[in-house]
């Protein structure tokens, strides 16, 4: 019966290894759809900042006009000083183009701000731009590897999995009717190690009764995880 505990051993060996190599393709994925997220980021924030410079430079463009039409009515009105037949019309000229000036003070002010705006808006887009294309080349690039990664780790699962068939049908009659049921979806979490008279599945003491069991090489499940237990390795004399 000790092939019985060495088929076991390798059972979990292999079961480690199909998860590993499990996780390992499913990581790829993963990884495409992370790269993939931040693409669709980075034309978001671009979408925006392009947005930006087009409102800004809009914006900028009607107060020049507004500034434009403010001065040509000071013009006029300044023209008009000469004509004026009264005092009073002339102050009431001299009020309206201070006004016009002190409007346009204002407007000269938002337009420079206006500018420094665009300016720092087509700063983004560009830096935008720039990280936009180094993330679809390292898209590329990962899904190139995920790719390769992929067919690898295919014919690792079918060699692997070949492996464990083979491991299952040198399994005691008696015992693989135990472990068919434990093994159903639980992977790995089939079998467990037992070190120091604890189970390395759930960490809890087993009895005695259990260990002894094992010494003999007899089938013993967990009884706190219900896992198929086996010693590590043959302990020689004098070993903990
Ligand atoms: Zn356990």
């Amino acid at each position: 019966m000790a092939e019985t505990t060495h088929t076991l051993r390798e059972l979990h060996r292999i079961h480690i290894q199909l998860s590993d190599v499990g996780s390992r393709l499913e990581r790829g994925p993963r990884q495409i759809r992370a790269e993939e997220t931040k693409i669709a980021n980075l034309e978001e924030t671009l979408k925006k900042a392009k947005e930006e410079v087009k409102q800004t430079k809009l914006m900028v463009s009607r107060k020049e006009l507004q500034l434009s039409e403010r001065e040509s009515k000071i013009l006029e009105n300044r023209g008009k000083l000469n004509a004026c037949s009264s005092n009073r019309e002339y102050q009431a000229l001299f009020e309206q183009i201070a006004a016009h000036q002190q409007a346009n003070e204002v407007l000269s002010d938002e337009i420079l701000e206006g500018f420094e705006r665009t300016k720092d808006a087509e700063v983004a887009v560009r830096d935008c731009d720039q990280q936009l294309t180094l993330a679809k080349a390292e898209l590329a690039q990962v899904k190139s590897r995920v790719d390769e990664q992929k067919q690898m780790l295919e014919s690792e699962l079918a060699r692997l999995t070949n492996l464990l068939s083979e491991a299952e049908a040198q399994l005691p009659a008696e015992i693989r009717v135990d472990y068919l049921r434990v093994s159903k979806g639980r992977g790995e979490d089939t079998l467990a190690a037992v070190e120091g008279g604890i189970c390395q599945g759930c960490y809890q003491t087993i009895t005695a009764q259990s260990y002894s069991e094992l010494l003999q090489h007899r089938p013993v499940s967990c009884k706190s995880c219900g896992r198929l237990l086996y010693l590590p390795e043959d302990r020689r004399v004098g070993q903990a």
